[in-house]
């Protein structure tokens, strides 16, 4: 068995994450959408089970995954949904069915990527209204090419968009790579994911640092949309960006205003 329905496994900081992420009044999910992570200690992933709600979440509605197994489907050119629905199943529990979310590929592959030595990660993937509004829209693929504002670029980074995949397998294969080729070239997974006509996924090392991002991605969603509307956008230079980047004190200040240095 690789999925392990394991309360006592669930730390409280992931459950009340959970919880935040799913207030009503962020707009960040709705319904079921949406799901957490955490890296635990031996490696494993507790991510949140299929079909609950953020909001009212408990420790009850998350299973432990082993990594392995399923980063293989995610890198096999041949796997299939069957085969990855089988693989978070964690059985029948008290006359109920516990299954990882079907979106549980978006939170393994950062827990397997993460670079050797970083500390256990926290992951939130959300479908913020303002970000989805504007990942479905003409701009999508090069919305994010360029800053828009400083502090932006302070608590995200280089956010890494990924082109509409079918949620589940399909989603998974294309996701992976993307991931992978990123931290091949810089050493870093990514503080952002934008995921096309469908959502974000922030990654950190500490809870706060998951919140942090996420509402960052919905005010530079709504930035980018005001700019649109009144001509479009105009960019921070890059070059400039670069030079902020290597500065000691916004190295420091970025670590301290979202918890997210990996
Ligand atoms: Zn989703």
């Amino acid at each position: 068995m690789t999925v392990l329905h394991a309360p006592d496994l669930v730390e409280q900081d992931l459950v009340d994450l959970t919880r935040r992420l799913g207030e009503p009044a962020r707009d960040l999910v709705i319904l079921a959408e949406g799901n957490t992570s955490r890296t635990l200690p031996d490696g494993r992933v507790v991510v949140k089970a299929s079909g609950s709600n953020m909001q009212t979440v408990t420790a009850d509605d998350f299973v432990v995954v082993d990594v392995e197994p399923l980063i293989e489907l995610a890198a096999s050119a041949e796997s299939t949904q069957r085969e990855l629905t089988d693989a978070l199943d964690a059985g029948e529990v008290d006359g109920k069915r516990r299954r990882a979310s079907i979106e549980a590929l978006v939170h393994v592959v950062m827990h397997a990527l993460k670079p050797a030595g970083s500390p256990e990660l926290y992951v939130g993937h959300t479908h913020p209204t303002d970000v989805v509004g504007l990942l479905a829209s003409v701009h999508a693929a090069t919305a994010y090419d360029d800053w828009v504002y400083s502090d932006e670029a302070v608590v995200i980074g280089r956010p890494l968009y990924v082109p509409y995949a079918s949620p589940g397998i399909d989603l998974g294969r294309v996701y992976y790579q993307a991931v992978k080729q990123r931290v091949d070239e810089t050493g870093e997974l990514p503080a952002l994911v934008l995921l096309g006509n469908h959502g974000i996924v922030a990654t950190a090392p500490t809870a706060g640092g998951v919140e942090g991002i996420s509402a960052m991605a919905v005010k530079g969603a709504r930035v980018r949309v005001a700019a649109y509307s009144v001509g479009g956008v105009a960019p921070l230079p890059r070059a400039s960006v670069e030079k902020f980047f290597a500065r000691d004190d916004i190295a420091e200040r970025r670590g301290n205003l979202a918890g997210n240095r990996f």
